[in-house]
């Protein structure tokens, strides 16, 4: 049986704080996660040194991303570019079916997040094309400080037919992983298929708290935005952090 967790976040998103390498050492150390997915904020700049990487630390990695809908996030993962912001959701949907990718919805009906209605998930359901992309629901976030679990989206997952989904949401390296998907198999295509066959387990953990925000991620959120982040060389070294700006301009032109 495998771990994934479908939905981390990096610094190619405004409010992450992990860059790529340290993301990739901390999950291969600290947790027992097989297959990741990045999902920035819509943007997949970190994707293809994620996939690259990811065979050194003994992970897999699954394109993605968190795109914004006009109706809420969605995640979008097995695709190739980004997807337009600011679409509807069934429209969002049908440019990842174009790219041969799949969906599932994230944190629905959370407050204080762009989140999609349970309303507007079964609607684009209503679209054949779209009922075979849009195939999961984040039935547990750990990066919700209130509401983790979601009774409601229990309640509905029968008329929903959608695969049950939990994952961590993290913008921090300690978060990630709290919040997981159990599947059978343990490769990327094994995930694929229990998502299809609607046959994933999640699995909770303690997810992000008052506690959390203070001790760990307002230090490491003000360290980003002061240009420093935790990096890792390689799977045998330590993370420690850098000034990532200058590295990632050395490494691949990017600059935040
Ligand atoms: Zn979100
Ligand atoms: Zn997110």
């Amino acid at each position: 049986m495998g771990f994934a967790d479908l939905h981390i976040h990096s610094i190619y998103s405004a409010d992450g704080t992990g860059t790529i390498p340290a993301i990739l050492k901390h999950v291969a150390d600290k947790t027992p996660l097989n297959v990741i997915a990045i999902t920035d904020h819509d943007s997949m700049q970190g994707v293809q040194e994620a996939i690259q990487l990811a065979p050194r630390y003994g992970i897999e990695v699954i394109p993605g991303c968190e795109v914004s809908t006009a109706e809420g996030h969605l995640l979008a993962l097995f695709i190739n570019q980004s997807i337009k912001p600011g679409l509807s959701l069934l429209d969002t949907v049908l440019m990842i079916a174009d790219q041969g990718g799949i969906a599932v919805a994230p944190h629905p009906m959370a407050k204080g997040t762009s989140s999609l209605k349970i309303t507007t998930i079964c609607q684009a359901l209503e679209n054949p094309l779209a009922a075979k992309v849009l195939v999961g629901v984040e039935l547990f976030n750990g990066g919700l400080v209130y509401t983790r679990a979601n009774p409601a989206v229990s309640r509905r997952l029968h008329q929903l037919d959608l695969a049950p989904v939990g994952n961590s949401d993290a913008h921090i390296l300690p978060m990630i992983g709290r919040g997981s998907t159990w599947f059978e198999g343990l490769t990327s295509r094994d995930l694929y298929t229990a998502l299809m066959n609607k046959q994933t387990v999640p699995q909770s953990g303690r997810g992000l708290d008052g506690w959390v925000v203070m001790k760990s991620y307002i230090p490491r959120y003000v360290l980003r935005k002061l240009g420093w982040a935790a990096w890792n060389a390689s799977p045998e070294e330590r993370i420690r952090y850098i000034r990532y700006a200058k590295h990632l301009m050395d490494q691949s032109g990017v600059y935040l």
